[in-house]
């Protein structure tokens, strides 16, 4: 029995679009039929270049390697993010992709530490995981494929050119056979019986009927939003930044294998290496600064020459209250937006694509299926939203109104919850569908100074001279790896490097 091909069509060619593509089509293979649609004319974001270690679990899944996709996107490499100056001015800390110590009769190592570091016994959280000492040495090596022990485990994601990516990702969709049609969607056509998409119209008068549309419009969310009218839950109380300026500068020096962040007076600014120029960016409230003075700030902490002009986006932190709506789903920045702060959006393109490969059984659109993709999808932003939060909420900064505000401003309780079971026990619930899991909080907690007084009381069992044996061992065993391990630029140099630019 023949199965009838199904039509999917995507609207927008930005990295929500094309990511989209190559992986409903790898994934639904002759089943379907994709066209992409975008306009040249409206262009992308143009940002969105540092990434966490799930972008590779997408690429290697759709059967691409590591180091073609660097090359092909001017890449470097990323072993987690430097946050300076968050806790306090002159503060620095690393949240790393990997773990920390190594846990002991089944208690887990930060208990060991709570009480080690009361003492004066242990070092800070980040001298016990072999991430954080690769990035501050500026080393990188792949991590091993069986790590001898936890201590070897860290992992690692990309800084690159999103563009590049994103054509990276067009060629390998069409080279699968996903029809691309450049064109500007004037009117999103509902039908009568039901208000499902029907078809849409492009500027040059043609009609794309489709069973499924995927909006990866952008942040105007065209289809999901302009036609299909489906709400936004904002949650800027909790997230102020709603403004970004972003500008590229010359390379220059031997780049970090971290995305830098730095705190500033009314939010932060980003600074991502690739191997041909450095990303720039400074993230604000306009509450707080104005878009000239924000300007000035970015500019004023970029020593190298710049090479763009500064790009001005606006955007409110959030989630559309529907991710699928009818037989529309949002992907990208139409489905919400949070800030760059821990390079979460392209993992979130990453989850939605993910879902839709598992609950799209059939074009049904059953409510079940639909709800499932909603609620899940609503859980992970939120998730996301409140490990965001807490980088504001726990600064000790009193220098700014900004900083000032963030520290008394009302949580939601999910985030509020997790702190207090922090505080009181050194417990870190992990909730269902978190992006990020205990280390990924433990570095952010650390980092923040914001720890309980108290440890696991299992920890006494446990001499504590010979702990701090173990954990000086700890140590050395990791600058022992570092000491081995190349240098992030001659590991690129040696592996990835792009070819001309
Ligand atoms: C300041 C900032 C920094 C960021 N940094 C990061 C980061 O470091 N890491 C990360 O993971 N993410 C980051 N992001 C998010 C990331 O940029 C986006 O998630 C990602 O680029 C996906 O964007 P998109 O494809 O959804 O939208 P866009 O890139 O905006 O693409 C929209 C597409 O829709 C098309 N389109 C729109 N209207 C029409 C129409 N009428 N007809 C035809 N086509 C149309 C456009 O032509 C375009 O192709 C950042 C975002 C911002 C704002």
């Amino acid at each position: 029995m023949s199965v009838q091909k199904k039509k999917i069509v995507i609207v927008g060619g930005g990295t929500a679009g094309w990511m989209s593509a190559a992986a409903l089509k790898f994934h639904f293979k002759q089943l379907v039929d994709i066209t992409l649609i975008e306009s040249s004319d409206i262009g992308t974001v143009g940002v969105g270049e540092a990434t966490i270690p799930t972008i590779r679990n997408f690429y290697l899944g759709l059967g691409l390697k590591d180091l073609d996709v660097m090359r092909a996107t001017r890449a470097t490499c990323k072993l987690g993010i430097q946050f300076n100056d968050w806790l306090r001015p002159g503060s620095s800390f690393i949240h790393p992709f990997g773990l920390y110590g190594q846990d002991s009769q089944g208690i887990e190592f930060h208990q060991f530490w709570l009480k080690l570091r009361k003492q004066g016994l242990a070092d800070e959280l980040g001298k016990y995981s072999l991430g954080v000492a690769l990035a501050e040495k500026n080393k990188f090596t792949l991590p091993a494929k069986n790590p001898p022990s936890s201590l070897s485990v860290f992992d690692w994601a990309l800084h690159f050119d999103a563009a590049l990516f994103a054509q990276y990702m067009r060629e390998f969709s069409m080279s699968l056979g996903v029809e691309h049609l450049d064109a500007k969607i004037t009117k999103v056509n509902l039908r009568e019986s039901d208000g499902y998409i029907a078809n849409l119209s492009t500027e040059s008068g043609a009609t794309v009927a489709g069973d499924l549309f995927i909006d990866c419009s952008g942040f105007r969310g065209l289809l999901i939003e302009e036609a299909l009218h489906t709400g936004y839950e904002s949650w800027q109380k909790w997230l102020l930044c709603d403004s970004a300026q972003a500008v590229q500068s010359i390379a220059h020096g031997t780049p970090s294998p971290y995305t830098r962040v730095d705190a500033k007076t009314a939010g932060w600014q980003w600074k991502i290496p690739l191997q041909h120029r450095f990303g720039n960016g400074h993230v604000y409230a306009s509450g707080f600064m104005g878009d000239e003075e924000a300007q000035q700030v970015l500019f004023n902490a970029i020593p190298e020459q710049t090479i763009s002009d500064a790009k001005l986006i606006k955007f409110t932190a959030g989630r559309r209250k529907k991710a699928w709506n009818k037989n529309c789903i949002a992907i990208g920045l139409s489905a919400g937006f949070l800030e760059p702060l821990e390079s979460t959006s392209i993992a979130l393109v990453q989850t939605a694509i993910e879902k839709i490969r598992t609950l799209l059984t059939n074009f049904d659109f059953d409510d079940a299926v639909v709800n499932e993709f909603n609620e899940t999808t609503a859980l992970e932003y939120e998730r996301v939203r409140d490990f965001l939060i807490l980088h504001y909420k726990a600064t000790q900064r009193s220098d700014s109104e900004f900083w000032r505000f963030c520290q008394h401003m009302e949580i939601p309780e999910s985030l509020s919850h997790k702190l207090a079971l922090f505080k009181s026990s050194g417990y870190v619930v992990n909730y269902r569908w978190e992006m990020f899991h205990l280390p990924s909080w433990l570095a952010i907690f650390s980092g923040f100074d914001y720890l309980p007084d108290n440890y696991d009381m299992r920890v006494d069992a446990f001499p504590e001279a010979q702990l701090a044996k173990s954990f000086a061992k700890m140590q050395a065993s990791i600058q022992q790896a570092v000491a081995d391990t190349p240098d992030h630029d001659a590991f690129i140099a040696e592996f990835c490097a792009a070819e001309k630019y």
